[in-house]
């Protein structure tokens, strides 16, 4: 049985980066991914993802200058982007630039789907999976030193090795691709994000318009099991003139809420991106959260295969609270304080009409990190925040 150093399961943007990383170093990697399919998802991206993972511009299919909020009473406030852009990206066409700059890295690259995990009479981890390119759906068996599980929301490796794993909470979303309308209108703009804070079309996340160039993704997302999503994107759809165009694909997907409390097993196991819940609450961006813990996890194997001590497996997770740990808190009382019903939802779209708040919510997604330098604002916001939450100022 052939043996890596490392075997990544799944092959998205947390996989891809991690396995790039390790095949960086000289490490020989497998990267398992069950292809096929698509990733469901919105592909909005900081232009900090850009820098951080040396990914080229030519891949935005879009370049996002307006975030336009709209409130249960159809209030729209427009939000400049100021002086950078949210890019957008088409996964299929993304995800596989990722895995392949992986291979040219070093990394060997096979189709199939991860099935499970036991130990050899050495300790050592034999990976079970079919091999995705037999008809028969062959078993295939090889040994790792260690797994990465980066295998998505209710990671099948997360959910084998790492306690807590199967009660992960998550929003479950679904979107539809449609062909873009051919002009901008009052309801669609080509480089204009549409988010709606409206309680039919999601009870406690938002719904949104996000175009991608010759596509568009229209969506939405909720907690609650049962509600509606298809019926709530067709809701949207009509009232906003898009019904018409043409529907090319219908995907759903869940989204994790918040990281998991462990990310490895102590030994040989670790999980990175949605398998270990890093996507952030309020806005369910989980791409750039995905590639950073995808490297982190990475960096972390590496020195826990140098060193031969599994206790450094725990850094990629402490590192990463330690950096996003605190936007992700803060999001987390965002939604459920602002998006719990339609009288909080249009005050918090008054909220965002301030340049304040513009400001800082901009830089905070753009650099990823929260802004320490502007005390001023944040007293200004705080007692804003506190005029809104009491009711003393009009929604
Ligand atoms: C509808 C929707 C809209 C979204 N919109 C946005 C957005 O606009 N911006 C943003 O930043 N984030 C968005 N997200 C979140 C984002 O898509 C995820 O956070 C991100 O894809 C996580 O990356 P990942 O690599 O951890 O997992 P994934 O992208 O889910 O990749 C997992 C990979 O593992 C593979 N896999 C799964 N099981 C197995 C197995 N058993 N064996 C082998 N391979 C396996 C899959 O084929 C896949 O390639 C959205 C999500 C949804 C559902």
């Amino acid at each position: 049985m052939e043996l890596f150093d490392v075997v990544v399961v799944g092959g998205g943007p947390a996989g891809a980066t991690a396995a790039h990383e390790l095949a960086q170093t000289g490490r020989k990697v497998l990267l398992l991914d069950k292809a096929g399919r698509i990733k469901p998802c919105g592909g909005a991206v900081p232009p900090q993802l850009l820098k951080d993972f040396d990914v080229p511009e030519e891949l935005m299919v879009a370049r996002i200058d307006t975030a336009r909020m709209i409130s249960p009473k159809s209030k729209k406030v427009d939000i400049p982007v100021g002086q950078g852009f949210v890019g957008m990206v088409d996964r299929d066409v993304f995800d596989e630039w990722l895995r392949a700059r992986a291979v040219s890295a070093g990394a060997e690259r096979r189709t199939g789907s991860f099935t499970s995990m036991q130990r050899d009479d050495d300790g050592v981890q034999i990976v079970t999976y079919t091999d995705g390119r037999s008809r028969t759906g062959d078993t295939m068996q090889i040994k790792a030193k260690m797994v990465i599980g980066c295998d998505g929301a209710l990671s099948a490796v997360a959910r084998a090795a790492i306690p807590g794993a199967d009660r992960m909470k998550h929003v479950f979303a679904y979107h539809e691709i449609v062909a873009s309308p051919t002009e901008d209108s009052e309801a669609f703009g080509k480089n204009r994000c549409d988010v709606y804070y409206q309680g039919p079309l999601s009870p406690d996340f938002y719904a949104w318009v996000f175009p991608h160039g010759k596509t568009t993704s229209i969506g939405t997302g909720s907690l609650q099991q049962g509600f509606k999503l298809r019926s709530a994107v067709a809701a949207l759809r009509e009232s906003t003139g898009l019904a018409g165009v043409e529907t090319l694909r219908r995907e759903g997907a869940p989204i994790p809420l918040e990281p998991l409390k462990r990310w490895d097993n102590g030994r040989d196991v670790i999980v990175g991106g949605d398998a270990a819940g890093t996507v952030a609450p309020a806005s369910g961006e989980g791409i750039y959260y995905a590639m950073t813990s995808g490297r982190y996890v990475a960096q972390a194997v590496g020195v826990a295969l140098l060193t031969g001590n599994p206790l450094w497996l725990r850094t990629a997770r402490r590192r990463f609270m330690s950096d996003h740990g605190q936007v992700f808190r803060v999001l987390g009382i965002m939604q459920r304080f602002w998006y719990s019903n339609d009288n909080r939802r249009e005050r918090f779209v008054a909220i965002c009409e301030d340049r304040d708040v513009q400001e800082l919510t901009f830089d905070g997604y753009m650099n990823k990190r929260l802004v320490k330098a502007k005390p001023l604002s944040h007293a200004r916001i705080f007692f804003k925040n506190l005029a809104h939450l009491t009711g003393l100022a009009p929604a």
